[in-house]
């Protein structure tokens, strides 16, 4: 039975990160993959989940299951954190959380309830997209298209092209919106295009889908809510998926959580049943770990403090090294226009360059990156900055 099974591609960043592992040059520079270093180029585990563990493990007396919507209580946290404390849809009973593995848990799940609700929803997702998006939708059935989003040519956002899309999209269509930090382009809509967005899925009915795995590392937790919170208030349905894996730092203890928000209390109490069908049907319940970690950090004024200050260093550091890469490419002679960088949010810059300069700068320099040349800016630091700018602008020459 398996012997007709063909091989297929992994993803590319996978081949990446292999690459990088088996590379001996003591100088080499990882930036393929989206997960936060520090200044000694490590991914440290945050003080906050280190004491919030300590708790856990003094605290907990069960192992017994956790039931399918997960821990009602970091639910409740992940529903605050993400449309403010004191949310309409939160007071009126109009949301329905489950705590999930990780964000991508959320996406698969939210997927699945989309086919429920809709067998026959296309899902639209921004040109370009984290790659995982199309794979997730496809897997539950769905159809999957692209509305204009990021501008290869301005290094902008592809504005008119954008709306031009979105206005034709169809009632009973599913929009998947970035809430911040966009993957892969860096790109994000500012607060005047949220309003523009909501007007349009106000007018055409389409059902917004907001994916928000970086809260907190653009500008800020509520800042970059606020096109979320925006929409939230005009629309009366739509679906949130959120992780903490960058956030809170709890990449591999896979915790996210998907919100489905209802035009009403009654509405909320079918979509509950749905949705945990949803997930009994794929794992039954999530992995605990992650949801209480969270819950104590933020059950805690204190360890909420610390999250918060150990969150804006992440995002300070990063946001740091955008002017910096824009500086140290000057100071190399670099004559083209980077100042795009600091127009760019999170993890992420597009640095636009070729895909024979990318080649180039894996081969001769064991700088690493994807294809799109997007790189991930906490990988780094002021020990290969100069490095990096060297060999990036070696290869522009
Ligand atoms: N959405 C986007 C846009 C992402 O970039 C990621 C992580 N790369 C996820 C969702 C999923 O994150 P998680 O690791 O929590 O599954």
């Amino acid at each position: 039975m398996f012997a007709d099974l063909k091989a297929v591609a992994t993803d590319p960043i996978l081949g990446l990160m292999a690459a990088y592992k088996e590379d001996p040059n003591p100088n080499k520079v990882d930036l393929g993959v989206g997960v936060y270093k520090d200044e000694q180029g490590h991914t440290a585990v945050l003080n906050c989940v280190k004491q919030a563990e300590a708790l856990r493990l003094k605290q907990e007396d069960s192992k017994t299951y956790i039931g399918m919507a997960g821990d009602i209580n970091f639910n409740l946290h992940m529903e605050k954190l993400a449309f403010g404390s004191s949310h309409k849809a939160l007071l009126a009973d109009r949301l329905t959380t489950a705590h999930t593995p990780g964000g991508t848990g959320a996406l698969r799940v939210a997927a699945e309830f989309i086919k429920r609700a809709n067998p026959d929803a296309t899902v639209w997702v921004t040109t370009p997209t984290w790659a995982n998006h199309i794979s997730l939708f496809q897997a539950a059935g769905l159809k999957v298209k692209e509305y204009a989003y990021y501008d290869y040519e301005t290094r902008g956002l592809n504005e008119e092209a954008m709306f031009a899309d979105l206005a034709k999209i169809p009632a009973g269509d599913v929009v998947l919106v970035h809430a911040c930090c966009h993957n892969p382009s860096g790109m994000d809509l500012t607060f005047a295009q949220w309003q523009r967005f909501t007007e349009l899925a106000q007018e055409r009915g389409f059902t917004p889908l907001v994916d928000m795995a970086y809260q907190g590392f653009g500008a800020g937790l509520d800042e970059d809510a606020a096109g979320l919170r925006h929409l939230a208030d005009a629309v009366s349905e739509l679906i949130l998926c959120s992780s903490c894996s960058k956030n809170f730092g709890l990449y591999r203890d896979r915790i996210g959580a998907v919100t489905i928000m209802s035009q009403n209390s009654a509405q909320a109490q079918n979509v509950k049943t749905n949705l945990l069908s949803v997930v009994r049907s794929i794992y039954s319940m999530p992995p605990a770990h992650g949801a209480i970690v969270v819950s104590h950090i933020l059950d805690s004024t204190e360890l909420t403090a610390l999250w918060y200050q150990e969150l804006a260093e992440m995002r300070n550091r990063i946001n740091s090294y955008r002017q910096l890469i824009i500086d140290k490419l000057a100071a190399q002679g670099v004559e083209q226009d980077f100042s795009f960088i600091t127009r760019q949010h999170g993890m992420f810059s597009f640095l636009g360059l070729t895909k024979a300069q990318i080649a180039q700068l894996k081969t001769d320099y064991s700088v690493y990156m994807v294809d799109s040349s997007r790189v991930s800016i906490a990988g780094l630091n002021h020990s290969n900055i100069d490095y990096f700018a060297a060999a990036v602008a070696s290869v522009l020459k």
